[in-house]
């Protein structure tokens, strides 16, 4: 039994999914500290406290809890602020461990920011640290016009400490060792790749008349879905532009087609930038003519994101970089042909032609052309759904605790030697 302290100060793995900043990483934390749980490790997973009506710690499932942290005030906070408080983040949980008498054998921490708190409390504690990165600064830096978080120096620093200082780094897949090796320098032997997994019982095929008739959508309709938060780095704007181009040269598909855009806040209360987001989507899609043929949900819990998976004949990834892509493999678990961009992790995931297609990000002509194709080829559509299902079976939390499981053995086997 290996006592984990798990570090997502920006991700709780309680939270409302599919908002701003809150997606794969939130869910990543809570399959894997629940699936962990239920083998008897205890795990803690510490997060900053967000929401005012959340109690200070919850359970998770069995040996598992959320323990939230005060570290300034409650509520939505860009990045860089939650990094302004993580000195008072780190003294807080201290002192919460050293109230309850609790001591463990192993941190895990996930993002920079959980980086920088490990970094304090591995010396402190005696004990090693485990890194998963989900996104890295460099990466995202070479894909986007500009640092909208204005983040990108320290965190770029934060990153290139955690990647020497720690004693495992988790990576979801082979393209993300090679950015950890050729632009941080990373020790190969230190560099695991655990690629992410999917809960089989919730993403699961059913008939899509079934799933249709469920979400009161029309039997007849093409439907292109896409998932997530709603950023630039998810490519929805180049989405909306295939479309545009796909109806301008197809003008008899406007009558068929429909794009539902799941994720987001839509009530500016909730959040006044990503509403200005949508905002900004919306005059692309009054641009394009193409109010009739485009749906913004909002976010949506995942048992009835499993329905939309199920109803739609493509699940569109478009992001222009992507260190897994869960949403691509909740679609293929659900049996939904994906077209994705060929990013990171989505093209080690998704094998083109076989169980989806991939696409140059940012292309919004190759984009339209792919979404055509499966749209209009009924028996593409069912060789892709099928691989996509065969490809999800191999992916699952249960298959990423087993090899979490055997890092952390490997790591504390090892930490006696280590200096730590
Ligand atoms: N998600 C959700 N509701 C939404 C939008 C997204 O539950 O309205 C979940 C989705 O099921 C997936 C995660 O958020 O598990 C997004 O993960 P992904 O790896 O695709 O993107 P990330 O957020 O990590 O960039």
């Amino acid at each position: 039994m290996t006592r984990v302290a798990m570090l997502s100060v920006h991700a709780c793995p309680l939270a409302h999914l599919g908002g701003r900043d809150s997606g794969g990483m939130n869910v990543y934390v809570r399959e894997l500290a629940r699936e962990l749980g239920r083998r008897g490790h205890e795990v803690d997973v510490f997060t900053r406290w967000r929401e005012k009506d959340d109690p200070r710690i919850q359970p998770l499932g069995p040996n598992a809890r959320v323990v939230h942290i005060p570290s300034g005030p409650m509520g939505y906070w860009p990045k860089m602020d939650v990094y302004e408080h993580l000195d008072e983040f780190t003294e807080r949980l201290i002192g919460h461990v050293d109230t309850e008498g609790k001591a463990y054998d192993l941190l895990h921490s996930h993002y920079w920011l959980s980086a920088e708190v490990a970094r304090t409390l591995a010396p402190r504690w005696g004990v090693p640290r485990v890194q998963m990165f989900h996104t890295l600064g460099m990466v995202k830096r070479e894909v986007m016009d500009e640092d909208v978080d204005g983040e990108s120096d320290v965190r770029v620093a934060i990153e290139r400490r955690a990647v020497r200082e720690s004693a495992a780094i988790v990576a979801a897949s082979r393209i993300e060792v090679g950015e950890l090796r050729e632009l941080y320098e990373a020790e190969r032997a230190k560099i695991h790749v655990i690629p992410c997994g999917v809960d089989p019982a919730l993403f699961r095929p059913m008939r899509q008349a079934d799933a249709r008739e469920r979400l009161g959508r029309d039997p007849c309709e093409q439907m292109i879905l896409f998932v997530g938060r709603i950023e630039q780095i998810k490519g929805i704007d180049v989405l909306l532009r295939a479309l545009g181009s796909l109806f301008s040269r197809r003008p008899e598909l406007r009558g068929q087609v429909r794009l539902v855009v799941v994720g987001g806040a839509l009530d500016p209360s909730d959040d006044a930038s990503e509403s200005e987001k949508i905002h900004e989507l919306r005059r692309l899609v009054h641009e394009h003519r193409m109010e009739p043929n485009v749906a913004f949900t909002g976010s949506l819990d995942q048992p009835t994101l499993a329905l939309y998976y199920a109803a739609a004949d493509v699940c569109a990834v478009p992001s222009l970089t992507e260190s897994f892509g869960l949403v691509a493999l909740e679609a293929m678990a659900c049996g939904t042909p994906v077209v994705g961009t060929r990013v990171g992790g989505l093209q080690t995931l998704i094998e083109d032609g076989r169980s989806g297609l991939l696409v140059p990000a940012g292309d919004a002509e190759a984009l339209a052309g792919a979404i055509a194709r499966v749209l209009g080829d009924p028996r593409l559509r069912m060789h892709l759904a099928h691989g996509a299902r065969d490809r999800a079976e191999h992916y699952t939390w249960r298959m990423v605790a087993d090899r979490v499981e055997e890092l952390y053995a490997k790591v504390l086997t090892a930490a006696p030697a280590m200096e730590i």
